[in-house]
């Protein structure tokens, strides 16, 4: 949910999960390029792109999928392995979209709740059917920033029957702390029934360009590869994420820059007695179960957008420092009103 703002109100976005780092000059410089090309197909299926990320991971081009964000991807997942009567499990709350995807490929949720705001992964375990097809896990999870570890996913993929699929989605992985959130490839390396989704969208900072991929074994890609001639991604998308992965190093250090943001804000929201789990991704979250509606006017009435979902709570996303201590201000004001 998305408060009313007045118009030209200074505005510090913080709602919507971007990164505040603009796109490298290098990035903007390859789509430029490429542009001057547009007239020309170029290459529509992105061969370049799939075969610079299975170098840059370490994984066969053959095992990559591109398409225009992973939110399109997931959407293929959905429409390819799920259908009439049955159902994919994950968590909730997670990222809203899984259930209205489900519905869109004619399938259903098993809306898992989190437990002390983290993945319950054995209660997921549980909800696993003959009717399950897949067994989404959001690491880190949106909007809560929480992760599960190496151990208990290893430990939940064992309890996993050989029918599902086990999509993995790292949006938010660049951001987590080294060894906080296991390394979907690796896994999937080791178990064809698990799948990963990354994107350029958040820490790669593509987001209007629209970049996503999906890892995973052929018999899960293989038959996705024919409609990819209508989800394509453009031409300078595909040069800005090529040249994008070209600076992973700097991409890194902007990580490391927005988690240490993070950490600070999560610190001074502490100190002022707010309860909130520790987030691995690039925002934090604020369990409400009263006022979410009153809390993110009283920010936007002041310049300050975050993100409220009503009876649960709100997800502020890390941005530049002064946006940060601005939205911290806030949360101090409206703790005092509420004493
Ligand atoms: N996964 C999660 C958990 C997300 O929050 C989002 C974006 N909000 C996406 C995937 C999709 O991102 P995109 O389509 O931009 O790659």
């Amino acid at each position: 949910m998305r408060p009313d703002i007045a118009p030209g109100a200074a505005v510090h976005e913080m709602s919507l999960n971007e990164t505040y780092h603009p796109p490298l000059p290098a990035v903007v410089e390859a789509v430029r390029e490429t542009a001057t090309r547009s007239h020309r197909t170029l290459d529509a299926l992105g061969f370049g792109l799939s075969a610079a990320i299975g170098e840059h991971l370490g994984v066969p081009a053959r095992d990559v999928l591109v398409g225009p964000g992973s939110g399109a991807l997931l959407q293929q997942l959905f429409s390819a392995l799920t259908g009439p009567g049955t159902h994919t499990v994950h968590a909730w709350p997670s990222w809203e979209a899984y259930p209205m995807m489900a519905a869109n490929a004619s399938s259903s949720v098993v809306r898992v709740p989190l437990k002390d705001e983290r993945h319950d992964l054995d209660a997921m375990a549980d909800a696993v059917t003959d009717d399950t097809r897949m067994v989404l896990v959001c690491n880190p999870n949106n909007p809560t920033g929480t992760a599960v570890g190496p151990g208990a996913v290893e430990e939940f993929l064992r309890r996993l029957p050989d029918h599902v699929t086990v999509v993995l989605d790292e949006a938010y992985r660049d951001f987590a702390t080294e060894g906080s959130v296991p390394d979907g490839i690796e896994l999937y390396r080791e178990d064809p029934r698990v799948c990963v989704v990354r994107t350029f969208s958040k820490s790669y900072g593509l987001l209007s360009l629209r970049v996503g991929y999906l890892v995973g074994h052929p018999s899960l890609l293989d038959p996705l590869r024919p409609l990819q001639m209508f989800v394509r991604v453009s031409a300078p998308a595909q040069a800005a994420a090529v040249a994008a992965l070209a600076h992973s190093a700097e991409i890194r250090e902007q990580c490391r820059e927005t988690a240490a943001e993070r950490e600070r804000l999560h610190r001074v929201l502490t100190e002022q007695g707010w309860v909130s789990a520790h987030s691995e991704a690039n925002f934090v979250w604020l369990p409400l179960e009263k006022g979410v509606e009153e809390f993110t006017q009283h920010c936007a009435d002041r310049g300050v957008v975050v993100c409220g979902k009503p009876g649960e709570g709100v997800r502020v996303t890390i941005a530049e420092r002064a946006a940060n201590d601005a939205f911290a201000a806030l949360a101090a004001d409206y703790r005092a009103s509420l004493d």
